[in-house]
């Protein structure tokens, strides 16, 4: 965001990249706008007055917004091959980003796979690293940080001590209701995630009796609309959580994994997904399978970063500024 000292890049349609819907879920191609901008790595939302703004991003609207945080995803600690062998450098600088904002994010997100193997250092690492936002961070896991011996309570013991299950759980901030998933246990070789009956019902108590008009954020590590199934990238019983939320008036679902920016509008609701801080992964259908993606060196940070994003509310397109470790 300019408005916030980021290099900016405006992401127009015309420079998105069209991700084909071929997930056989019947949606009206002309009421759904579906793109890839290829840009930023961490994320930073402003919601005016509590509901998402669809405005163009400028000086004037920056100062009346109410409050934004920030969104990182996919930090790998631990990684240590050559797609990025110290992902601790660039974690440190998109913190660095999020900390010289003049306009502080009330606080962040993680979007999950903080770490690469689940090992203790790797967390202490990244709570060294990331603390020095001094924001309060809200985490989900990502699969990464659930394959300890005890499938994710070290994930638990550290992050979860106010949420249910597996590590779901909900909070309030200046009007709107967050809602944190978790939808990467039980995964199968290339398989989709999913959320599970129990997480389920407790996301239809959660927002029961909310007023409609309250705005919605949803986060979770993998996506939770179908963006590559033969890749996994997906979740199988995401429709359930979205039929859940579908009478709220402004929607917003933030998701990780995929490490690049994929973001679909529908009706209310806003999909997008997050950059890494750590290393890219191919376009769907770009590479025989997903993973690590092998830039240059000297054009990594052009793939990590920040982005501004204003959400809109209803029908309108996306407004996104991205901004990258390079620039
Ligand atoms: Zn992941």
């Amino acid at each position: 965001m300019q408005a916030e000292g980021f290099p900016r890049r405006e992401t127009t349609m015309s420079d998105k990249r069209k991700i084909h819907d071929d997930s056989g879920q019947g949606l009206n191609r002309r009421q759904t706008l579906e793109c890839m901008a290829w840009a930023g790595a961490g994320l930073v939302w402003t919601l005016n007055g509590g509901v998402p703004s669809a405005k163009l991003i400028g000086a004037a609207e920056a100062a009346t917004a109410s409050f934004s945080f920030a969104q990182i995803s996919d930090s790998h600690i631990g990684f240590n091959k050559p797609a990025n062998p110290n992902p601790n450098v660039t974690l440190s600088e998109a913190i660095a980003r999020i900390g010289g904002l003049p306009n502080k994010p009330a606080f962040m997100i993680h979007t999950g796979d903080i770490t690469h193997l689940s090992k203790p250092k790797e967390f202490d690492d990244a709570d060294q690293l990331i603390g020095a936002a001094k924001l309060d961070v809200h985490y989900v896991p990502g699969e990464h940080d659930v394959i300890d011996e005890n499938n994710g309570e070290a994930y638990l013991a550290r992050y979860g001590r106010l949420s249910q299950g597996k590590g779901w759980y909900s909070f309030d901030h200046g009007g709107a209701h967050f809602i944190g998933l978790v939808n990467v246990h039980d995964l199968k070789a290339g398989g989709m995630g999913n959320l599970g009956a129990e997480q389920l019902t407790w996301l239809a108590a959660d927002v029961e009796g909310k007023s409609a008009s309250t705005p919605i954020v949803v986060f979770a590590h993998l996506p939770l609309w179908t963006i590559a199934p033969e890749w996994g990238w997906g979740t199988q019983d995401s429709a359930q959580a979205l039929k859940l939320l579908a009478r709220f008036g402004s929607v917003t679902v933030l998701n990780g994994h995929i490490h690049q920016i994929a973001q679909k509008i529908e009706g209310n609701m806003t999909f997008h997904t997050a950059r890494s801080t750590a290393f890219p992964q191919p376009a769907p259908g770009a590479a025989p399978a997903p993973g690590p993606q092998l830039v240059p060196a000297e054009q990594l940070r052009s793939y990590l970063g920040l982005s501004s994003v204003r959400i809109a509310r209803g029908k309108g397109p996306l407004a996104i500024v991205d901004s990258t470790l390079a620039g």
